[in-house]
């Protein structure tokens, strides 16, 4: 395998990115992902914090402790994964995570490996999604993209601007993928307006370390509040508001993650 060190964007020529590594290294080990080339784009990426502007390459551990930013960003940092992990990962990084779907990690040939099954909807499924699950049950697992889907945050990429959410897609039959970066696009670069207030409230299997169960992240700006979740859908999923949670269709074994995200839901509206 060969390993490309990018000075500047016009070198890149495909090859897969990889930034602090933490996603893409066990993911090549277990032979999910394959690449002849891997493209570290640590050269390329802006890393920092500049007034509103979010640098793709900043660590979850240098956000976590920014004042610059607003609170339910560096919450959702704060809470995400392990010190060591939050010192190598990278946000950018961060919102293109894979699913953490134990079918998916053990390779079974589900949907989102072109099969024509979920093997989550008819198996095990305790932590999966409660909204979109019909084609894919999985749950998005990134706390930072929902806390960024509250805060109304935009993308720049090497090709384009876009709003976080049209970052991600649900899969279908007839594409499978979740997000609408194109080959070779990178993200650069966050964009953040500003809010009034924000927070991001996460429940978890235990008290640190671990994936959101249900994250719900809240911001208020101009007198509206916009809310986002993380692990109910298979991409972060924006909430118009409590009462639709009233539509989310649960799973045999995931309806109590209705009742834990109705409760989050309730103390970040308080809070914000
Ligand atoms: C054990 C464990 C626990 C975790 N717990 C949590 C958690 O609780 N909450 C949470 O939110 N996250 C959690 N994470 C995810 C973690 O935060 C991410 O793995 C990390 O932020 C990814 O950043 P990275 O720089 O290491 O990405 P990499 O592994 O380098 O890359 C990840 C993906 O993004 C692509 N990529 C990287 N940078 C760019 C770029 N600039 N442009 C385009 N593509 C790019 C890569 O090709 C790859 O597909 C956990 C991870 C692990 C391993
Ligand atoms: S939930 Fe999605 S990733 Fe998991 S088995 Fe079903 S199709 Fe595959």
């Amino acid at each position: 395998m060969e390993l490309l060190r990018p000075s500047r964007l016009e070198e890149l020529d495909g090859g897969l990115p990889i930034h602090g590594g933490t996603e893409v290294v066990p993911l090549l080990r277990d032979g999910i992902l394959q690449a002849e080339t891997l493209v570290d784009v640590r050269g390329i990426v802006p890393r920092g914090v500049r007034g509103s502007t979010i640098g793709a390459g900043t660590t979850l551990a240098e956000l976590e402790v920014d004042t610059q930013i607003p609170g339910a960003l560096r919450e959702a940092c704060r809470l995400a994964a392990s010190p060591q992990l939050r010192n190598m990962g990278s946000i950018g990084g961060n919102l293109l995570q894979s699913t953490r779907c134990w079918y998916w990690r053990l390779k079974y040939p589900c949907r989102l490996h072109g099969g024509d099954r979920c093997h989550a909807r008819e198996g095990e499924h305790r932590e999966h999604a409660i909204f979109a699950n019909d084609y894919c049950a999985s749950a998005h697992p990134s706390d930072v993209a929902a806390a960024l889907l509250a805060l109304g945050a935009t993308v720049r990429t090497s090709r384009r601007e876009l709003p976080l959410e049209a970052l991600y897609r649900l899969p279908d039959e007839a594409n499978r993928d979740l997000v609408t970066l194109a080959e070779g696009e990178l993200i650069l670069e966050l964009e953040l307006p500003a809010v009034e207030a924000s927070v991001y409230l996460k429940a978890m299997d235990r008290r640190r370390w671990a994936f959101p169960q249900v994250g719900v992240a809240a911001a208020r700006s101009r007198g509206e509040i916009r809310l986002a979740l993380a692990g109910v859908a298979p991409i972060p999923w924006l909430l118009t508001g409590p009462d639709a949670l009233d539509s989310a269709t649960p799973l045999p074994r995931t309806a109590w993650k209705v009742d834990v995200a109705r409760a989050l839901v309730r103390r970040a509206l308080e809070r914000v």
